[in-house]
C-alpha cells in the first residue's frame, strides 16, 4: 500500500495537467506556510486545519510536509474506496471527457443508469423514484419539501430525534437538534419537533395526541455526528408501525449509514436493525460517489414518489453525469470487491481490538462506523495524539472517538491503531 513520495506526485501532476504550461494548481510549500494562506483566505468556519493535505493514495494521505497518516475517518465516512482508486480515477475523467454536465432540461444514461441502480439496491418497489443532489443536506432538504406535500398545512408535524444531525441548510437545520448550530440562525422552519432518543415511549407519546397531524418522522438509524449511537432493537419497526397507522412518512437519513459503510447497503436492511420494514424516503450522500459530492433522495412507492410534482423543486448540478458516474463505478468496485463481506467482517474483529485497550469503556457501531467511547472525556487529547502517530480519526463528542475507514482498509492497517490505541496510557488528559 505504501507508494514512494515523488513517483506518485509527478504521475498525478501530469495526469491533473498534462499542459505544463498552464500550471492550474501549485503544490508547493509546508504545511505551515499553507495553514496561514489558509487562515487569510478561508471563513473560520472549521477553524484552522490540523494539516494541509497534498495527496492520497489508498487509505494513506500524505501532508505538505511530506508526513504520511493511516485515514481511519475518510474523509468523514465519504472515501470508502480510499484515495485516488484507479477505477473511480478513470471513470470520472472519461465520463468528464465525454459529457461533464447538462442541465436538467436533458438526461443522461449515467444519470439514469445510477438512480435504477440506487432503486434496486434499494429493494425499493414499483413506482420508487430517485431525486440526485450534490450533498447530504440538500437530500434532506428535498426530504423536508417532500414532507411537508404530505399532508401540506393539515399535517404541520414533523418529528426528529434529539441528538440528530440532518445538515446545515436551514431547513436541515431545523431537524437538527444540536442547540449550538440551531441557536444563531434562529427562527427556523416550523414545526419541528425533537422526540427523546431511543425511548419508544416518548414516540408513541408523539403520536398519541394529534398523531394524525404529524407529516413526517425522520431518523437515522444509528446516530452518526451524536457519537454513533445505534436505537434499541425494534425501534425502527415501532416507528414503521406508528407512522404507517398515522398517514406520517418515514424518513431515514442514511448519509452516514447508508452504500456500505454499515457492512450492508442501507443500515436498516441489516435485520437487526431494521427488521424487514420498508421505509417511505432514504437519503443517502457521503460515501455515494466515493469522494465525489453527490447525494440523492430515494422515495419508495408511486405515492411518495409523486409527493414532488413538476416544478416543486430542482437543482443545477444534481445528477450531472459526472457525479452519477462516481456513484455508478463506486458502487460497482464495492460489488466486484466483496467490500461489504470485508467491511461486515473487519469491522466486527476491529471493533472487538479497539475495546481490549485500557482507555476504551464501550466500542459501538456497526461495520466500517465506529464509536469508540473512553473512560474520560479525552476524546480530543486522543485524536491529536493519533494524529502525531499517523492516525486520522475523529473525536465526535468530548467522550467519543468515530473512526469510517475506507472499504479496502486491512486488518494490518487496522492493526496499527489497535497497537497505538492499546499503547496510550489510562490517564491520559
Ligand atoms: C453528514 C450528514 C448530513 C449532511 O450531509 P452533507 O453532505 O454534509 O450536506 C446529513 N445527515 C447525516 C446523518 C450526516 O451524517
Amino acid at each position: 500500500m505504501t507508494v514512494e513520495n515523488t513517483s506518485v506526485r509527478a504521475r498525478h501532476r501530469s495526469a491533473e495537467n498534462p499542459d505544463a504550461s498552464l500550471p492550474v494548481a501549485a503544490t508547493d510549500g509546508s504545511v505551515a506556510q499553507w495553514t496561514d494562506r489558509y487562515t487569510h483566505a478561508l471563513m473560520d468556519t472549521f477553524g484552522a486545519p490540523q494539516r494541509v493535505l497534498v495527496r492520497g493514495e489508498g487509505a494513506y494521505v500524505w501532508d505538505a510536509d511530506g508526513n504520511r497518516y493511516l485515514d481511519l475517518l475518510g474523509g468523514i465516512a465519504v472515501n470508502s474506496l480510499g484515495h485516488a482508486h484507479p477505477t473511480l480515477t478513470a471513470a470520472i475523467s472519461a465520463q468528464l471527457g465525454t459529457l461533464g454536465h447538462v442541465s436538467n432540461f436533458f438526461g443522461s444514461p449515467t444519470q439514469i443508469a445510477f438512480a435504477e441502480r440506487l432503486l434496486a439496491l434499494a429493494g425499493a418497489p414499483a413506482g420508487s423514484r430517485v431525486f440526485l443532489t450534490n450533498s447530504g443536506t440538500e437530500a434532506n432538504e428535498a426530504a423536508f419539501k417532500l414532507a411537508r406535500r404530505n399532508g401540506g398545512t393539515d399535517r404541520p408535524r414533523v418529528l426528529a430525534l434529539e441528538g440528530s444531525f440532518h445538515g446545515r441548510s436551514m431547513g436541515a437545520l431545523a431537524l437538527t437538534h444540536k442547540a449550538a448550530y440551531r441557536e444563531p440562525f434562529e427562527p427556523l422552519p416550523g414545526g419541528v419537533e425533537f422526540v427523546p432518543f431511543a425511548d419508544t415511549e416518548a414516540l408513541e407519546a408523539a403520536f398519541a395526541v394529534d398523531g394524525d397531524r404529524v407529516a413526517a418522522l425522520f431518523l437515522e438509524p444509528l446516530q452518526g455526528e451524536a457519537g454513533v449511537r445505534p436505537l434499541p432493537p425494534g425501534y425502527l419497526a415501532l416507528a414503521r408501525k406508528l407512522t404507517a397507522e398515522h398517514g406520517a412518512l418515514l424518513i431515514l437519513d442514511e448519509v452516514q449509514t447508508g452504500m456500505g459503510r454499515t457492512g450492508a447497503w442501507f443500515a436498516h436492511q441489516l435485520p437487526h436493525i431494521g427488521g424487514g420494514i420498508v421505509p417511505d424516503v432514504v437519503t443517502v450522500a457521503k460515501g455515494l460517489g466515493g469522494g465525489f459530492p453527490v447525494g440523492a433522495l430515494i422515495a419508495y412507492g408511486e405515492r411518495t414518489a409523486t409527493l414532488l410534482g413538476r416544478g416543486q423543486h430542482g437543482t443545477t448540478f444534481g445528477g450531472n453525469p459526472v457525479a452519477s458516474v462516481a456513484g455508478l463505478a463506486t458502487i460497482a468496485v464495492i460489488e466486484r470487491d466483496g467490500l461489504l463481506a470485508h467491511v461486515a467482517a473487519l469491522g466486527a474483529t476491529f471493533r472487538e481490538r479497539l475495546a481490549t485497550a485500557a482507555l476504551v469503556s464501550e466500542v459501538r457501531g456497526e461495520g466500517f462506523l465506529i464509536g469508540i467511547e473512553l473512560v474520560a472525556p479525552v476524546a480530543a487529547a486522543v485524536a491529536a495524539r493519533a494524529l502525531d502517530a499517523g492516525f486520522i480519526v475523529n473525536p465526535c463528542t468530548p467522550t467519543t472517538v468515530r473512526l469510517a475507514p475506507p472499504f479496502l482498509l486491512t486488518a494490518e492497517q487496522a492493526g496499527t491503531f489497535v497497537d497505538f490505541l492499546v499503547g496510550l496510557p489510562e490517564d491520559l488528559s
